[in-house]
C-alpha cells in the first residue's frame, strides 16, 4: 500500500476549537452545572462517567496494569489470537502512515495495551506520557480518551487535544476503533492512532474501520487455522502386525491404489458447493458402494445433506435405506465418535443391509454408505473410508476458507476503496447521491436511497431517482432508527403480510441500516435490487460496516461545517465593527470641521472679514470634497468585492495615460517633483484606461503624502514576455517589511500613521489591489534603495494588436 498523502488543514480552526473545549474542561472540572450541550454527546457522556467514577483529571502519565515482563506475556498468551489477527494490519497501518506523526496501538478487551507502533520520534514523546504496552486507557483508570471512550461505546472515535479528560493527553488526537467477535459479538480489542492534536483528520475514523473489520475477520481464520490438530487421522487404526500376517492381498491392493486416485480427485475441488458432492460420490466408487450421504451441521436443527447413489433399482433402495438412516436420532449421535463404525441391519427399521458410518473430523459430520446387495465390510474397507473421510473434511474445511479468504479480500477491497472515496470528498454532505452511487458500484446493488433527520423533518436522496411510497419509507426507518437494528426484506423469501411492507413496487430485496450521527440514530441507508440476490449474512456485515463508516464521515462532516459556519460568522461580525469604527471616524471628522465653520458664519454674520469669510468657505469646500471622496472610495470598494465594477476595458497607450495623469498631478500639487522613465517599446495595453488612472493617482498621492511634498516621485515602466511592470517609488518612510502585504487590506493604516492622525481612511490601496487583480495582474511594495517605497502594478499583456493601432510620440526622459 502507498503512503497515504496527509495534509495539513485548517489549523487555525483546530486551535479555536481545542482553546474553547480547554475552557469548557477547566469550567466542567471545577464546577457541577457547566453548559456542555455545544460539545459531542460521546465526549459529554464521558466526561460524565469520568466525573462519577471519580478519576483524577490531573493525571500526566497513563497507569500500569502490567509492570513486569511475565505478566505482560501472560498478557500476550490471554489474547495471542487477537493479537495474531491484528499483527498485519497493524503492519499495514504502519506502513500506510509511514512516519508523518503517528503511533498506532492495540489494547485487550479491558483497555491494556499490547502492542505500539509508529514514528519513533512521535513514540519517544508519547512513551513518557506513558503510552506503553501494559498501560491501561480504560475511562475509569485514564479518563475520557479514544481507546476508552471505544471500548465504551463500542463505536470508532477521534478525539482532539481538550477533549481528553486527564491533563496529560491535552495536545494529542487519537482515533480508536473497536474490533468485536466475528460470532458472538462481544469485544475483543480496540484499534488506535495517536499523533500531535494538530493531525487530526477526518479520514482515519473510515481507515480505522475498515482496519477493525479486516482484523475480525482474520481473527475468524485465525480460530479457524488456530487448534493444531493432530496429524494421525482419527478412525485410522495401523494394521496390528502379526506373524502369520500374510502380504498385502491383491482386492486390497487394488482398494489402496483407487484410495490414492479419489484422494487426488477429492484435492482438486476448492468450491465449497460442489466438494461435499465430490466426496460423497468418491466415498461410494472407493468402497463400490450403491449409495452414500454426506451429512453435516450443528446438533441443533436437521443436518445437511448430500446424496450420491449409482442408478438404477439399487441406487434407488440405497436412497431410501440412507434417507431413513440419516434422520434416525441415534444414528446421527455417532458423527461425534472417533473412529468408523458400522450399523447392523437391526438398527434401521426394515431393513437389513449393513451400513458402515464414517465420521468427519472437526465438522459435525459424518457419511453413511451402503452396498446393495449387502457385503460385509473388511477391515480394509474401514480403513480407507476413514481416510478418505479425514481427508475430505480437510478439504471441505480449506474450501471453505478459501472462499471465506475470497469473500474477505473482496470485503476488505471495498471498504478500503470507500473509506478512500470519503475522504476525498469535500463536502460529503451535499454528495450524497455521489456516495449512494459507489456504495451500489462497490455492491454491485441498484437502488440506493438515504434518509437523514434534519431539523424535524427527514430528508431522503435516492439513486437512482425512483417513485417510493414515502409513507412506507418512512416508517421502515422510524422502525430502524428507534430500535437501532437493521431490517432486510425480501419478496421472494416474504411470509404475506412482510411482502407488503417492501415500499418499492420494482424492488424485491432490500436491507435498511441505521446511520448513526454523533452516537444518535440519525436516519437509515436502503440498498436493494431489483433482481433477487441472495443476501448473506456476511453481506450484511459489510453492509453495516459500511454504513457505520458513512455515519463517521457524515458526523465529522457536519462538525467541520458547524466549525466554518461559527468561523465565518464570526469573522463577518468582526468586520462589520472594524468597518463601523473606521467610517464613523472617518466621516465624523469632515463633518465637524464642516459644522463649526458653518455655525461660525452663522454666529457672526455681520462682523466675518471677507478674508474669513472666504477661509470659511473653502474649509467648507475642502472637507466636502474629502467626505465625498470618501462616500466614493466606500462605493468603489463595495462594488469591487461584490465583483460587480464595470471595467470598461479599451486599448492604451500608455506613455500617453501616465502624461494625462501627471499633467493633473501637478495641477494639484505644483510642487511635487516627478521623473518618468519609461521604456521606448511598451506595447499598447487592453485596460479599463479610468481605472488604470486612479490605481496611479492613488499611489502617487500616497507618495506626496508619506513622503517629502515636493518629491521626487519616481514612474517606470518595461516589459516582460507576458506582462508590463509599472512602478512608482518614493522617498518617504518606507512600510515595515511585516506590514507591507497588509496595506493592501481595506482600511487598515500603519501604526504611525494612525497614532499621528494623519489624514486617511486605509481604503485607497484596498480600491488599487481590487481594481488590479480585476484586470488579472498583481500589486505589491518593495523597500526602495536608499530609503522610501516602490509600488509595482503588473498587468498581463494581450497578445491581440488593435487593427488600427496608431502610437503616440514617446519620451526617452521627461521630468515635469
Ligand atoms: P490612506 O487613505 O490611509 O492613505 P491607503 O490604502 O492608500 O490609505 O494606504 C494604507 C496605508 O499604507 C496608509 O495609511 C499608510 O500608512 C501606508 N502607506 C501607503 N502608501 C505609503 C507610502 N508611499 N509610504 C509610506 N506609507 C504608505
Amino acid at each position: 500500500m502507498n503512503e497515504t498523502a496527509l495534509r495539513i488543514a485548517t489549523i487555525a480552526d483546530l486551535d479555536a476549537l481545542a482553546w474553547r473545549i480547554a475552557r469548557l474542561r477547566e469550567e466542567f472540572l471545577s464546577n457541577t452545572n457547566v453548559d456542555l450541550s455545544s460539545m459531542r454527546t460521546v465526549i459529554r457522556d464521558s466526561w460524565q462517567r469520568c466525573r462519577a467514577l471519580a478519576v483524577n483529571a490531573e493525571l500526566n502519565l497513563a497507569h500500569f496494569v502490567a509492570t513486569n515482563d511475565q505478566q505482560l506475556r501472560d498478557l500476550y498468551d490471554l489474547n495471542v489470537a487477537f493479537l495474531r489477527a491484528a499483527g498485519p494490519v497493524l503492519l499495514r497501518l504502519r506502513a500506510t502512515l509511514g512516519n508523518a506523526g503517528y503511533v498506532v496501538a492495540i489494547s485487550d478487551a479491558e483497555g491494556t495495551l499490547l502492542d505500539v507502533d509508529g514514528d519513533p520520534a512521535c513514540r519517544r514523546k508519547l512513551a513518557r506520557k506513558g503510552l506503553l504496552p501494559g498501560s491501561n486507557w480504560s475511562e475509569a483508570v485514564a479518563g475520557t480518551n479514544a481507546i476508552g471512550v471505544a471500548l465504551a461505546t463500542g463505536q470508532v472515535v477521534q478525539l482532539v487535544g481538550a477533549e481528553h479528560y486527564c491533563t496529560g493527553w491535552q495536545d494529542v488526537t487519537c482515533t480508536a476503533a473497536p474490533v468485536f467477535h466475528p460470532d458472538d459479538g462481544h469485544l475483543l480489542g480496540v484499534l488506535d492512532i495517536t499523533g500531535d492534536y494538530r493531525l487530526v483528520r477526518p479520514f482515519l475514523t473510515g481507515i480505522m474501520a475498515a482496519a477493525a473489520a479486516e482484523v475480525q475477520r482474520r481473527y475468524r481464520l485465525e480460530r479457524v487455522t488456530q487448534p493444531a490438530r493432530s496429524r494421525i487421522f482419527s478412525g485410522w487404526t495401523p494394521p496390528v502386525p502379526s506373524n502369520n500376517a500374510s502380504p498385502v492381498a491383491g482386492d486390497q491392493l487394488v482398494l489402496f491404489e483407487r484410495l490414492a486416485d479419489v484422494m487426488r480427485i477429492v484435492s482438486s475441488v476448492l468450491d465449497p458447493v460442489r466438494t461435499p458432492f465430490v466426496i460423497a460420490e468418491q466415498m461410494g466408487r472407493l468402497l463400490d458402494a450403491s449409495g452414500t450421504v454426506l451429512a453435516e451441521g450443528t446438533t441443533a436443527g436437521p443436518p445437511r445433506t448430500y446424496f450420491w447413489t449409482v442408478s438404477g433399482e439399487a441406487g434407488q433402495k440405497a436412497s431410501e435405506i440412507l434417507q431413513h438412516a440419516i434422520h434416525d436420532p441415534t444414528i446421527l449421535t455417532w458423527r461425534f465418535c472417533d473412529r468408523p463404525f458400522i450399523i447392523s441391519g437391526t438398527t434401521i427399521t426394515n431393513y437389513k443391509e449393513e451400513l458402515a458410518g464414517f465420521p468427519l473430523p472437526d465438522i459435525s459430520g459424518m457419511i453413511l454408505v451402503v452396498r446393495i446387495p449387502a457385503r460385509p465390510w473388511t477391515i480394509a474397507d474401514q480403513q480407507s473410508g476413514a481416510t478418505l473421510a479425514a481427508h475430505g473434511a480437510a478439504i471441505l474445511r480449506h474450501a471453505r476458507l478459501y472462499t471465506d479468504l475470497q469473500a474477505y479480500a473482496a470485503q476488505t477491497e471495498v471498504l478500503n476503496t470507500l473509506a478512500l472515496f470519503l475522504s476525498t470528498l469535500i463536502d460529503p454532505i451535499r454528495q450524497i447521491d455521489v456516495v449512494l452511487q459507489r456504495i451500489l458500484a462497490l455492491t454491485h446493488l441498484d437502488i440506493g436511497m438515504m434518509v437523514l433527520k434534519e431539523d424535524r423533518h427527514l430528508a431522503i436522496t435516492a439513486v437512482p431517482e425512483i417513485a417510493i411510497d414515502q409513507e412506507q419509507i418512512l416508517a421502515l426507518v422510524e422502525t430502524v432508527m428507534s430500535t437501532g437494528q437493521p431490517i432486510w426484506l425480501c419478496r421472494e423469501h416474504a411470509v404475506a403480510h412482510e411482502g407488503t411492507l417492501l415500499p418499492l413496487h420494482d424492488c424485491c430485496d432490500l436491507v435498511v441500516l441505521p446511520i448513526i450521527l454523533h452516537a444518535t440514530n440519525a436516519g437509515a441507508l436502503l440498498i436493494g435490487s431489483r433482481a433477487h440476490r441472495h443476501i448473506s449474512g456476511e453481506d450484511l456485515t459489510l453492509l453495516l460496516t459500511i454504513t457505520q463508516q458513512l455515519g463517521l464521515t457524515l458526523s465529522n462532516a457536519r462538525l467541520r461545517q458547524v466549525a466554518s459556519e461559527n468561523d465565518a460568522l464570526r469573522q463577518a461580525n468582526h468586520l462589520k465593527s472594524v468597518f463601523l469604527a473606521s467610517v464613523s471616524h472617518d466621516l465624523r471628522s469632515p463633518l465637524t470641521a464642516i459644522r463649526a465653520s458653518v455655525e461660525d458664519l452663522l454666529e457672526r454674520q455681520h462682523e466675518v472679514s471677507p478674508i474669513d469669510h472666504r477661509a470659511l468657505l473653502s474649509n467648507i469646500a475642502r472637507e466636502t470634497a474629502r467626505l465625498s471622496r470618501f462616500v466614493d472610495q466606500l462605493l468603489d470598494l463595495s462594488r469591487i468585492e461584490a465583483g460587480t465594477l464595470p471595467i470598461d476595458r479599451e486599448w492604451v497607450e500608455l506613455h500617453a495615460l501616465v502624461h494625462d495623469v501627471i499633467t493633473n498631478f501637478q495641477q494639484q500639487y505644483p510642487v511635487c517633483r516627478i521623473e518618468i522613465f519609461l521604456s521606448p517599446t511598451l506595447p499598447p495595453l487592453y485596460i479599463d484606461p479610468t481605472l488604470i488612472t486612479q490605481v496611479l493617482w492613488n499611489i502617487l498621492e500616497n507618495a506626496q503624502k508619506y513622503g517629502p511634498p515636493e518629491g521626487p516621485i519616481t514612474i517606470e515602466a518595461f516589459c516582460t514576455n507576458t506582462d508590463l511592470v509599472i512602478s512608482i517609488s518614493d522617498r518617504g518612510p518606507g512600510i515595515p517589511i511585516n506590514e507591507r502585504h497588509r496595506i493592501f487590506d481595506r482600511f487598515y493604516r500603519l501604526e504611525r500613521d494612525r497614532r499621528s492622525h494623519r489624514n486617511g481612511s486605509g481604503l485607497g490601496l484596498a480600491i488599487c489591489h481590487g481594481i488590479v487583480a480585476a484586470h488579472q495582474g498583481s500589486i505589491w511594495v518593495d523597500e526602495r534603495p536608499g530609503g522610501g517605497s516602490i509600488f509595482r502594478i503588473m498587468l498581463p499583456l494581450i497578445n491581440e494588436q488593435p487593427t488600427a493601432w496608431c502610437p503616440l510620440e514617446y519620451h526617452s526622459r521627461e521630468s515635469v
